[in-house]
């Protein structure tokens, strides 16, 4: 944090300035300038809450130059971090895509969901068990067992399971059932006793972007978690709100880059939920690998039209086999693999 000194300060309002900083646990460097007086601040700023330094008379304007954000700042670790799930590396070269479907239904729904998620060749799987569905009369997930269906079917295949946790009271099941990654909603991303939970487990996190959210909030809710001590936290873009209604959501591309350059961690995008359409999945893809993005989230099911949820935005196991191969070419294309 830098305070820029006011030129017709006193030397009494200076002096009070500089041991207000001390009084604050900070050392001040005073910077004499041909024309204005700056004072740097050295130790940890965020003990300074706003407004406090403001309100001096010799406080001309106060400058911060530390990230709100810290374990996930590039500020603090300047290298990617590579998150492994199962030995599967996320934020390396290798480009990763989670699959399956939106609603865990049935124990064979979920085979054959598996089956096609494998065969395409996508490393990991996704299903909720748990829905967090605008309407309470809709369809809520299947619960408990719906772990147990999933579970089965991944493990027939060797798939490590990406599934959403919306109640610290599941996290017991959710350790039993040995999730691999759990998956924070867009709707809790700023559940902060959520993230306080899911910070003190080891398990990796998907941090799904709030569809109203600042990429800084983002920032913020993915530090509540690594504040806790669970450092495994993987980004992902799922569009936002905007005033277009043509379509669900706006991806936001211009968040890849940007994300990437102010975190270490990981970052991957979720097209079927900002497209929300089948039609719009493949472009949006395409679009978030073509950006930098590490890996994508997609929705697909073995008969997307018997879907019990998001039926219309699911892409059937040819259309992610095609989608599969026309992304290895791009990965290529950009020095990445699939
Ligand atoms: C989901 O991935 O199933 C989901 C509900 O996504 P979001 O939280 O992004 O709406
Ligand atoms: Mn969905």
């Amino acid at each position: 944090m830098i305070v820029i000194v006011k030129p017709q300060a006193t030397e009494e309002q200076r002096e009070q300035l500089l041991r207000r900083i001390r009084e604050l646990g900070l050392q001040p460097m005073v910077s004499n300038g041909a024309e204005r007086t700056v004072v740097g601040l050295i130790g940890d700023e965020r003990l300074i809450a706003e407004g406090m330094l403001e309100s001096l008379p010799a406080v001309e304007q106060v400058m911060p130059i530390l990230k709100p954000y810290k374990l996930v700042s590039r500020e603090f670790k300047a290298s990617d971090s590579i998150i492994e799930v199962r030995g599967i590396p996320f934020g390396g070269p290798q480009i990763q895509v989670i699959a399956g479907p939106c609603s865990v239904e049935t124990p064979e729904q979920m085979r054959r969901a598996a089956a096609a998620v494998q065969a395409a060749g996508c490393r990991l799987m996704r299903g909720g068990a748990f829905k967090p569905r605008t309407s309470p009369y809709t369809f809520q997930g299947v619960g408990d067992e719906g772990l147990d269906y999933f579970r089965d079917a991944a493990d027939a295949y060797d798939l490590p399971i990406v599934t959403e946790l919306m109640d610290v009271r599941k996290i017991d099941l959710f350790l039993e059932k040995r999730v691999d990654v759990i998956q924070i909603g867009t709707r809790n991303m700023q559940n902060f006793d959520l993230l306080k939970e899911v910070g003190r487990l080891q398990v990796p996190v998907i941090l799904k972007r709030g569809m109203s959210a600042t990429v800084k909030e983002w920032l913020m809710a993915a530090e509540y978690i690594a504040a806790h001590g669970n450092h495994r936290i993987i980004f992902a873009e799922r569009g936002i709100r905007s005033f277009e209604t043509s379509y669900r959501n706006v991806l936001d591309v211009t968040a890849i880059p940007f994300l990437k350059k102010e975190t270490h961690l990981p970052v991957i995008v979720d097209p079927s939920h900002a497209g929300g359409k089948t039609w719009l999945v493949p472009a949006l893809a395409k679009a978030a690998i073509a950006a930098g993005a590490d890996g994508l989230l997609i929705e697909s099911h073995p008969c997307p039209e018997e879907a019990w949820c998001d039926a219309d935005q699911a892409l059937s196991p040819e259309q992610l086999q095609t989608l599969m191969g026309d992304l290895r070419k791009l990965a290529e294309a950009i020095g990445r693999s699939l």
